[in-house]
C-alpha cells in the first residue's frame, strides 16, 4: 500500500553497519517526514483496539512508541537496556549473535492484566521482541501484540512470537 511504498522509499539502507555483512535500515530520513511520520504512526497504532500501555524499545521503538501510545489514547511503558532505569525495576537477559543482552521496565507501572501493544522499529531475529513479552507477561501484562515499523522476515523473527499477532508496516525478505 502506499504507507508501505514511502517506508521503503524513506528508510534508507546502510550496508555494513553497524559491522560489515549488516545491512541496517536507517529510520531517520522516515522520521524527518513529518507526512510520513504521522501516517506510519497511524498505521502502526491501527492494529490494537483498546490497550492501556504501549511498550517501546530502547531506543528507536521510543521513537514510536510514544505517538502510537497518544494516539491510543494509552500510557508508554519504556523498556530500557540494564542499568538506565532506578529501581526498582524488573529485568529479561537474552541472548545475542555474540554474549547477552539485559532490558528492565518500572514493574510499579504496569496493573495485572494491563492490555500492552509492544511497538519497536525493526523485527529481526526476533529476540528483543520476545523478551520484552517474557518481562511484560512477568510482570502481570496481557500482551496483545506487537506493531513493528519493518519485518526483517529471512530472519525468522516471527518464529519467536508464537501466538501473539504480529503486524508490520512494511515486510521485506
Ligand atoms: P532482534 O532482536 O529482532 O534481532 O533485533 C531487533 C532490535 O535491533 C530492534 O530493537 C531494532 O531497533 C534493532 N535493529 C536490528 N536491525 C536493525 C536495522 O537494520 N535497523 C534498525 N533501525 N534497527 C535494527
Amino acid at each position: 500500500d502506499a504507507v508501505a511504498r514511502r517506508v521503503t522509499e524513506l528508510v534508507r539502507l546502510v550496508p555494513d553497519y553497524p559491522q560489515p555483512g549488516v545491512l541496517f535500515r536507517d529510520i531517520t530520513p522516515l522520521l524527518a517526514d513529518a507526512r510520513a511520520f504521522a501516517d506510519v504512526v497511524a498505521a502502526m497504532a491501527s492494529v490494537a483496539g483498546q490497550v492501556d500501555l504501549v511498550a517501546g524499545m530502547e531506543a528507536r521503538g521510543f521513537l514510536l512508541a510514544g505517538p502510537v501510545a497518544t494516539a491510543l489514547g494509552a500510557g508508554l511503558v519504556p523498556v530500557r537496556k540494564a542499568g538506565k532505569l532506578p529501581g526498582p525495576t524488573a529485568s529479561a537477559t537474552y541472548a545475542l549473535e555474540y554474549g547477552e543482552a539485559e532490558i528492565e521496565i518500572h514493574p510499579a507501572t504496569i496493573t495485572p492484566g494491563a492490555r500492552v501493544l509492544v511497538v519497536d522499529d525493526v523485527l529481526a531475529t526476533g529476540g528483543t521482541a520476545a523478551a520484552t513479552v517474557g518481562l511484560l507477561r512477568s510482570c502481570g501484562a496481557d500482551v496483545v501484540g506487537l506493531s513493528f515499523l519493518v519485518e526483517l522476515a529471512g530472519l525468522g523473527g516471527r518464529a519467536h512470537l508464537p501466538g501473539l499477532s504480529v503486524d508490520t508496516v512494511l515486510t521485506v525478505d
